[in-house]
């Protein structure tokens, strides 16, 4: 069914069978990524056929890890809306604004895509049970992806996530730990516990497939597009999964001869208390060491250090394009304004790139008459006690 060729070091290019339980590089430690035989995929499969296929994102299954169709844990994933946001790009003299809106994702998230791969995948290879350190909506997304696939799950979350996030993992049958800390810390206790436990890790880019099913964003963003991408798409950057995923997926689209080699802007919106990769980006650093108090009612933003730092900081800066930091009340604003423009219900994720565009736009790195995407990533509905005055 697919193309599925390995498993390659981001960083030091060891090359690794793709049919084994795998996290990260075992020669240095950086995130490993799939590589797939283009050519075999792009005969087998062409953009006019995809017309013909299922609304998910396993409408591109050939260029997906899942080697058997069978072993699919879906709960209909991807396939999410990309709205001309109209009365907003009014307000900001913009005719070419657009909103990804993946708060339509089974469990209110774009999370659904990436642990939705994740899960079949660690089925299909033999995992038993699944353990994932998170900020909230990457918990409730494997939760709900263990129930489906019937398999064991454990998540540790900061004792302060938002109660919604440790309800819905609960409803899912899920393990759910709270630890005195942040998502760093959580990583911390997965890892030391997950052999004596026979626990297989699904953090971020510490397991090689999370990353394969938000790449898909990209391969939507083309399709919906009419195979032309944008001049610039915002995104908030936690872990980077769906940055670097869709800066992959652009890569592929290439050499599938989807797409020709013009690249969007990738944009990096994080929040002013956590901002590790738009501190390094100022600095022209190559990787971004961790930042210290982590702050932020964005619980996807609280990520004081990703282990895809250095593929992050690339695809920004091989895409000339932006990173930029914004306070949590302007996330709010966002909040609002997205909800009463374009009657969508944002997670503050989603204010946040609202409030890095605004924030671009003054600075003049944006221009009005630019076509940009803004990545609404998750719904408002389980951070309600923590959106400020809109209470
Ligand atoms: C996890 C999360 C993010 C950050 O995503 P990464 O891929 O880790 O950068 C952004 N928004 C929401 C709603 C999230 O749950």
């Amino acid at each position: 069914m697919n193309f599925l060729i390995d498993l390659e070091c981001s960083d030091c290019s060891k090359q690794l069978p793709a049919d084994r339980l795998q996290n990260l590089c075992p020669a240095c430690g950086r995130p490993l990524l799939a590589r797939y035989d283009t050519e075999g995929a792009g005969k087998a499969l062409t953009p006019g056929a995809l017309a013909m296929r299922e609304p998910t994102l396993w409408r591109y299954r050939e260029m997906l890890p899942v080697r058997d169709e069978s072993a699919i844990v879906t709960l209909s994933e991807g396939g999410t809306p990309l709205i001309h946001a109209r009365r907003l790009g009014e307000r900001l003299g913009m005719d070419g604004l657009f909103i990804k809106d993946e708060s339509v994702n089974p469990t209110g998230s774009f999370k659904a895509r990436g642990l939705a791969m994740a899960v079949s995948r660690a089925l299909e290879l033999g995992a038993e049970s699944l353990a994932i350190p998170s900020a909230g909506n990457a918990a409730g997304a494997l939760s709900a992806y263990g129930a489906k696939a019937g398999i064991p799950v454990h998540v540790f979350m900061p004792r302060d996530t938002p109660t919604p996030f440790v309800v819905e993992c609960r409803a899912h049958g899920a393990a759910v730990e709270l630890v005195d800390g942040l998502i760093t810390d959580c990583g911390k206790l997965v890892a030391a516990r997950k052999d004596a436990e026979g626990w297989f890790d699904v953090s971020t880019l510490k397991e090689p497939y999370r990353v394969e099913g938000k790449k898909t964003m990209g391969y939507e963003l083309a399709e919906q597009g009419g195979w032309v991408l944008p001049d610039a798409i915002l995104y908030p950057a936690g872990g980077g999964t769906g940055l670097i995923g869709m800066w992959k997926a652009f890569a592929e689209m290439e050499a599938l001869g989807w797409i020709g080699p013009e690249r969007p802007r990738m944009v990096a919106v994080q929040a002013a208390g956590c901002q590790p990769i738009v501190r390094a980006w100022e600095q022209n650093w190559p990787e971004a060491p961790q930042w210290e108090n982590a702050r932020t009612l964005a619980s996807g933003l609280r990520v004081p250090s990703a282990v895809g730092d250095k593929l992050m900081l690339a695809a920004i800066r091989e895409s000339n394009g932006e990173a930029v930091a914004v306070p949590d009340g302007d996330m709010v604003r966002g909040v609002r304004e997205i909800g009463a423009f374009e009657g969508i219900f944002a997670s503050p994720e989603g204010g946040a790139v609202l409030a890095g565009l605004r924030k671009l736009l003054a600075l003049g790195r944006i221009e009005r008459s630019n076509r940009v995407v803004l990545f609404n990533t998750g719904s408002g509905h389980k951070y309600v006690d923590n959106l400020g005055d809109l209470r």
